[in-house]
């Protein structure tokens, strides 16, 4: 009898622990657009990590403003300290429970950050990785930077600096999740509709259901 009440506790535990999505792959890979038909067909809240870092740049008075717009434009990295308070606050804001989390952790210091303050409080589902080559990458990202992406950092000059962060600090990352069986890799240079579909099957996978209207 007790050990059925609490084999339903944990069971009850389990279901409130937040279950995240690690999204990556090379700036210009799709992460975004991606994201965007995930969370509609599953439910998940999409969380850029880049966008909030854009955010609390704008945010009137931020003592990071200048700080994160100097990494940006470089292509380096927001201190995990920074990156993850955002996070963690836009998750809770939400009150959801299934969040995707694109484009972090890019680097060392934030896995470790993660790991350290997050990693305990949250379920790593898998981390979608969306391999594209830097060719049709950097493309992409000039074409949107053309059409007036508003981004300080979609031009050549950035998008060399952010590639080579990406080869350098990131691809360690997601070597490090492949260790341990847990990336999904998707072949990104097709149509975002091509694309979808291999992501589909990642989700069905692992049993998550699209959300019914
Ligand atoms: N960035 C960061 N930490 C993160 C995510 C982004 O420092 O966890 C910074 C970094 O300078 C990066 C920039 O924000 O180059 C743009 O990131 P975003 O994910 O928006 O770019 P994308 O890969 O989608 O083109
Ligand atoms: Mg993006």
């Amino acid at each position: 009898m007790l050990y059925r009440t609490l084999q339903s506790f944990s069971k009850y535990v389990n279901k409130m622990v937040p279950e995240v999505v690690f999204v990556l792959g090379a700036p210009g890979a799709g992460k975004g657009t991606q994201c965007t038909y995930i969370s509609k067909e599953y439910g998940f809240v999409h969380l850029s990590a880049g966008d909030l870092l854009r955010e609390e740049r704008q945010r009137p008075g931020s003592e990071y403003g200048e700080m994160i717009e100097e990494k940006i434009r470089n292509g380096q990295i927001v201190p995990v300290e920074v990156t993850c308070s955002l996070l963690h606050k836009a998750m809770q804001k939400s009150g959801k429970s299934r969040f995707l989390i694109d484009g972090f952790p890019r680097n060392k210091d934030n896995l470790e950050g993660w790991e350290r303050t997050m990693s305990d409080k949250t379920k790593l589902l898998f981390v979608l990785f969306f391999e594209c080559s830097q060719s049709m990458c950097t493309e992409r990202c000039l074409g949107r930077g053309a059409a007036g992406s508003g981004r300080s950092d979609d031009n050549l000059d950035s998008l060399k600096k952010r590639f080579n962060t990406y080869l350098n600090d990131t691809m360690p990352i997601i070597q490090h999740y492949e260790a341990q069986g847990l990336v999904r890799k998707i072949d990104a240079e097709k149509c975002p509709d091509e694309v979808f579909e291999k992501v589909k099957e990642a989700f069905d996978e692992i049993g998550l259901k699209t959300i019914v209207c």
